[in-house]
């Protein structure tokens, strides 16, 4: 399966992306993910990347393209993959169209996740995540609870972390790139049939469960 999730900050592409991993055994590659990585090992790429970030802004093209070539051709790859958070902007989704002919694995969907835009705002404010496995919770909407209240890596309950770039100002700033960059995607996608539209302001497990 090679799917695209596409939806807004706070639609829940993380979330959803992870529990299809671990439904369908494919990788999650979320651009945003591999970015904040490279910023926190101080790479030439995080450097280049982290002025945008921090103020809400889209990286460069150039710099998201050669990250993602490099992980799609990665063997993990070769059995289907998640894309979250990439395509953001019809620039790139070209760019994907031409790296999947090159490799002769064409996108099977792109699933859209339709959030209005005041729960969005509402669930990025609630959004944390573990500063050791990484795993995404919601203080609102999915906090830990039970055996998930563990790390997995450090086998200590999750250390909640919210991202720099959640703060009022910056997430903004996102939404309104995601109006002006990333929306056209949708007709990009729906032009080509391979668009399908899921509501996504209900609860984690019901969505989970359109997504099936
Ligand atoms: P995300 O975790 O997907 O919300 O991404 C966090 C930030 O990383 C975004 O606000 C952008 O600055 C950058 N980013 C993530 N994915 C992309 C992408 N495909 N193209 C450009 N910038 C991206």
């Amino acid at each position: 399966m090679r799917i695209v999730l596409l939806g807004a900050p706070g639609s829940g592409k993380g979330t959803q992306s992870q529990r299809l991993v671990e439904r369908v055994g494919i990788p999650q590659i979320s651009t945003g993910d591999l970015l904040r990585e490279a910023v926190a090992r101080g790479t030439e790429l995080g450097r280049q990347a982290k002025e945008a970030m921090d103020s809400g802004r889209l990286v460069e093209d150039s710099l998201v393209l050669g990250m993602i070539r490099e992980r799609l051709g990665e063997p993990d790859a070769r059995r289907g993959f998640i894309l979250d958070g990439f395509p953001r902007n019809l620039a790139q989704a070209h760019a994907l169209d031409r790296l999947l002919e090159a490799l002769k694995q064409p996108l099977d969907a792109v699933v859209q996740l339709e959030v209005d835009s005041r729960e969005l705002v509402r669930r990025i404010a609630g959004r944390r995540s573990c500063a050791d496995c990484g795993r995404v919770f919601n203080l609102l909407t999915s906090p830990p609870s039970g055996a998930g209240a563990v790390c997995p890596r450090t086998g200590a309950p999750h250390r909640l972390m919210q991202r720099p770039d959640d703060n009022e100002a910056t997430v903004a700033e996102r939404l309104r790139v995601y109006d002006e960059k990333t929306r056209p995607l949708i007709d990009f996608y729906r032009a080509r049939g391979l668009l399908q539209v899921i509501d996504a302001e209900a609860a984690v497990d019901e969505v989970t469960a359109r997504l099936a």
